[in-house]
């Protein structure tokens, strides 16, 4: 046999796809967490909740994400359905929400409206720590309105995330203009590049003429000493976008909101205009690589999609970036479901017995464990111990006979028998008084 065929009949155990990555029964208690957090922040200050498709026709991403963008030209999964349709994996969810708020007729609800949302995005990104190709994003976009209280409600939302599981963040925070202010910056900061083209890193040399701004957020060694005496957008907003920006900042301020300047934060897709903004972790401010998220102002997108000039402005963070720092720096996180008693049997006739008042405990709001398909007591015991349980229920031979239960104290051993019928309520009186003690 040639060694291709060898290989193929050796037993293939399937694999993730690269790039892709489960959520585990351990991990689920952080995304619970994070998701919580989210939830709470977002209802709390007016946002309702969305969820768009996973699919979206790909243009919805052509049009607005940008077809200079690495997310739209490199990055995206997208295929042709067996109906024909050009459909894509949606690789970020702004433009989906706005596609809904247009297709659902928002725009006639008070304005603005604000949604958030929480979900799986795709990118065929290079796999690296921290990146993956299935990675989820939580979202807040606050769709009608172009003050700037606006721009400083979705900072301050994106800010208070990361202070509430105590870890260090700060805004960098630019203004890119609009489409009256920015051509003329464009243009100098062009002149400005080309007189260093063949310093330039080969990627940046490409954006030359494709995606300019993008040159200012590169990463490659050689641009940043370029980079840093570059003429900056600050310089030449127009008055309602300087006005706006200062407003913006001075909102910042009020709430003690810590940010830092950074011309650099150009975001790199095409819809943003006005304020753009990344939260990066504090102590690693040089390291864009690590922004938590990003965000900005993108009042030009509802009309790509064929509806209203709607101002806008939102932020995405990466939820695989959070967990992973809530983990490194060992950030409180809340256990997942603590079990209180655990549930042993002995024998077919216990079995029967124990399923049903198993039942009855879970009903009474009591957190039971059992570990029924074991036969022996010892493995059970030795799971009520894992569990770490305050008491476990013993349904024995001699307890069917006597029409008992017993009740073992973990703590300190103690064992007591009560009547089988009364056993939800003498169980919930023992976890009671135990709570009162640890208390
Ligand atoms: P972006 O809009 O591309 O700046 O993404 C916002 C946030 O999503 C980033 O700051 C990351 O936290 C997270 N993110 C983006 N791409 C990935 C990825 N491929 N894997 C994991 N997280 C990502």
């Amino acid at each position: 046999m040639i060694k291709k065929e060898k290989e193929l009949k050796k037993k293939k155990v399937f694999q993730l796809v690269k790039g892709m990555k489960d959520i585990l029964p351990e991990d689920q208690r952080y995304w619970d967490f994070v998701k919580k957090i989210v939830d709470q922040l977002a209802l709390s200050h007016g946002f309702s909740k969305i969820e768009t498709p996973l699919v979206e026709f790909t243009d919805l991403f052509v049009r607005t994400t940008g077809q200079t963008s690495d997310i739209v030209t490199k990055e995206m999964y997208s295929f042709i359905d067996q109906g024909g349709d050009h459909l894509a994996l949606r690789p970020e969810n702004t433009p989906g929400v706005v596609r809904a708020y247009l297709e659902h007729g928002f725009c006639n609800l008070p304005q603005p409206v604000k949604l958030f949302y929480f979900g799986p995005m795709f990118r065929h990104d290079k796999p690296q720590a921290g990146r993956f190709r299935q990675f989820w994003q939580f979202g807040f976009e606050v769709i009608g309105e172009k003050d700037a209280v606006m721009d400083a409600q979705v900072i301050l939302l994106a800010y208070k995330i990361y202070q509430s599981v105590n870890l260090p963040s700060t805004i960098q925070i630019n203004s890119i203009g609009c489409l009256s202010c920015r051509p003329a910056y464009e243009a100098e900061l062009k002149d400005y590049l080309k007189k260093y083209k063949n310093k330039l890193s080969e990627l940046s040399q490409e954006r030359l003429s494709k995606n300019l701004l993008r040159i200012l957020d590169s990463k490659e060694p050689e641009d940043l000493p370029i980079i840093v005496d570059a003429p900056q957008q600050i310089d030449f907003l127009c008055e309602d976008c300087r006005n706006h920006f200062m407003q913006v900042l001075e909102y910042l301020d009020e709430l003690e909101v810590p940010y830092a300047l950074n011309p650099t934060i150009v975001r790199g897709l095409d819809y943003y205009n006005r304020t753009t903004f990344e939260v990066w972790l504090l102590d690693e401010e040089t390291s864009r690589q690590n922004a938590l998220g990003g965000g900005g102002r993108y009042d030009g997108l509802a009309e790509v999609l064929g509806g209203q000039a709607t101002p806008a402005v939102g932020f995405a963070g990466g939820v695989e970036r959070l967990i992973s720092q809530i983990k490194e720096k060992d950030l409180k996180v809340p256990e997942s479901l603590k079990y209180e008693i655990f549930l042993a049997e002995l024998g077919m006739e216990a079995r029967k017995k124990a399923l049903g008042l198993f039942e009855n405990l879970v009903e009474a709001g009591i957190k039971v464990a059992e570990n029924f398909s074991k036969s022996g007591l010892k493995p059970q015991l030795e799971m009520a111990d894992r569990l770490g349980v305050k008491f476990t229920a013993i349904l024995g031979q001699k307890e069917i006979v006597d029409n008992t239960l017993m009740i073992r104290d973990m703590e300190n051993g103690i064992q007591e028998v009560v009547d089988f019928n009364k056993a939800v309520g003498e169980i919930k009186k023992r976890l009671e008084k135990s709570i009162v003690k640890d208390e």
